[in-house]
């Protein structure tokens, strides 16, 4: 894929007043990064890159949780809009994981995979993981050589976002929606210590919202 084949976002540009917001939250964003609106047209284009990508194959689809559950739900539900209305269709399976990096075992390089189904299903699928967001492309990098024992047949990556700065390990996941300014952000599933998950917006978190919602 092209480097270019993602949106950039160079910087905050939307202002709170312009959208609406939960009142629990005005205080606790900074600005909106994303509007909703714009993360569904997106991904919407996301998704009929996806489908173009596949011959009538099945799609493995692996969702990475919790953040990508949100990104997860809505790339499939274009995806199977293009299956209805087009010649083509590609069956989808869906699992659902947790990944959580090994904490006393960094040289191997791996991760501790939480949940779903057993992954042996997987072997000679195409299977699409489907995450969030990529900062440093580490977690992406251990999951991905995880998945190698389970014998795949093809693994791509549809990441909604990736973050705008070079301390990460050069890794780029197949399929981008944005790049993303490097701040902490919040919203569409994404979360700071759980909260935020229930706002629409892809926002920059505040100062007081750290402070508030901090554990
Ligand atoms: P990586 O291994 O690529 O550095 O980290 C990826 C994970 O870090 C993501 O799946 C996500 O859970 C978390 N993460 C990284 N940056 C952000 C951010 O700006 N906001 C939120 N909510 N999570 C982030």
């Amino acid at each position: 894929m092209a480097e270019e084949n993602y949106i950039k976002i160079t910087e905050s540009m939307y202002s709170l007043q312009h959208f609406t917001i939960p009142k629990h939250y005005e205080e606790a964003v900074e600005s909106v990064i994303l509007p909703h609106g714009l993360i569904m047209n997106r991904i919407e284009r996301m998704a009929r890159d996806i489908h173009e990508c596949f011959n009538d194959e099945s799609l493995k689809i692996l969702c990475i949780l919790k953040g990508g559950y949100q990104f997860c739900n809505d790339l499939t539900h274009y995806i199977k809009a293009l299956n209805r209305g087009s010649g083509k269709s590609i069956q989808l399976g869906i699992d659902f994981l947790r990944v959580k990096s090994y904490k006393n075992d960094q040289s191997s390089g791996e991760v501790n995979i939480i949940g779903g189904d057993d992954l042996t299903h997987l072997k000679d699928k195409n299977v699409l993981i489907v995450e969030d967001i990529v900062d440093t492309g580490r977690t992406m990098e251990r999951l991905l050589k995880t998945l190698e024992k389970y014998q795949p047949k093809s693994v791509k990556v549809a990441a909604l976002l990736i973050k705008d700065h070079n301390r990460g390990t050069g890794y780029k996941p197949d399929y981008i929606g944005f790049q993303v300014p490097d701040k902490f952000i919040v919203g569409y599933a994404l979360d700071y210590n759980e909260f935020y998950r229930d706002l629409n917006h892809i926002c920059v978190i505040s100062e007081s919202g750290k402070k508030k919602y901090s554990i």
